[in-house]
């Protein structure tokens, strides 16, 4: 009998178990889920709830709804308004053209208006061009350039303060001529056949390659490996204090492109940050 009872109740957790197995038999195809799930604490049945199946649910559908909403608004806008050309982005408002003009008369600079300017590349443009023949009395460009009133006014302004005293140093009569390199032009950065258009597509730049003096002497913009002379004072001094009138300059040193010019240019950067190599 003690052994019929003994192998009755080695029955009974058999039983429960048995009974126990509709449950069992839910938990394997759950295990994968967990698995899956990397969560090692969560006992198997807390991923039994739906729940773990539905996170993933809300996700696709929430996607593909806006997708199929913005499919649909797509083919109406794709005759997208293209953006303004840039030339015509950096045209003065009429008062401040005037106040412009203004300014360089204020410094003596001989100048002709100029027609509107646009090329084949529809960035490029100068909207009002000034043609500058003298950024201030007395220098001549040797030949004129097309440019922003804007980029005449800052360098007739930086001739005037810094050139013209520094000029004075040296004791070869004022300075006469500038020999210019690129003025308004619709070319690429460095003259590269692709990249963004230079500044001198829009007339905001203008390239120096030598002061010209009374006494029939030139300094040319050169590298000058600290040489030790009166024309790398000069040269460093109009380079260094060109940066107060124009928003980037570049030079020999900065890269190959200018090794034998002063790049000068007015863009208008976020902040108002300079770059001056
Ligand atoms: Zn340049």
């Amino acid at each position: 009998m003690k052994r019929a009872v003994a192998v009755a109740l080695l029955m009974i957790p058999s039983v429960v178990w048995g009974q126990g197995a509709p449950d069992t038999s839910r938990l394997p195809p759950v295990k994968p889920e967990a698995v899956t799930e990397g969560d090692v604490d969560a006992p198997a049945v807390s991923k039994m709830p739906p729940d773990t199946e539905t996170p993933p649910r809300p996700e696709a559908p929430q996607d593909s709804e806006p997708d199929t909403e913005e499919a649909a608004e797509e083919p109406a806008t794709p005759p997208e308004p293209l953006a303004p050309p840039v030339w015509q982005t950096l045209q003065e408002t009429d008062d401040a053209f005037v106040a412009c003009l203004g300014a360089l008369n204020e410094l003596g600079a001989v100048y002709k208006l100029a027609d509107p300017q646009t090329e084949e590349d529809r960035d490029c443009g100068i909207a009002n061009p000034v043609r500058l023949s003298e950024p201030v009395p007395g220098v001549q460009i040797d030949s004129p350039a097309l440019m922003r009133c804007e980029t005449a006014v800052a360098l007739g302004t930086w001739m005037r303060d810094f050139v013209t005293p520094a000029a004075a140093t040296l004791k070869r009569g004022p300075v006469v001529t500038l020999a210019k390199g690129s003025g308004y032009q619709c070319r690429r950065r460095n003259n590269l056949p692709d990249g963004k258009l230079s500044e001198h597509a829009y007339g905001n730049a203008i390239d120096i390659m030598a002061f010209g003096f009374k006494d029939g002497s030139q300094i040319k913009v050169v590298p000058r490996e600290r040489e030790g002379s009166r024309e790398e004072s000069f040269q460093d001094a109009v380079r260094a204090t060109a940066c107060l009138y124009f928003s980037t300059v570049l030079g020999p040193g900065s890269d190959e492109a200018h090794s034998d010019h002063l790049h000068l240019d007015v863009i208008a950067r976020d902040g108002g940050f300079r770059l001056c190599q």
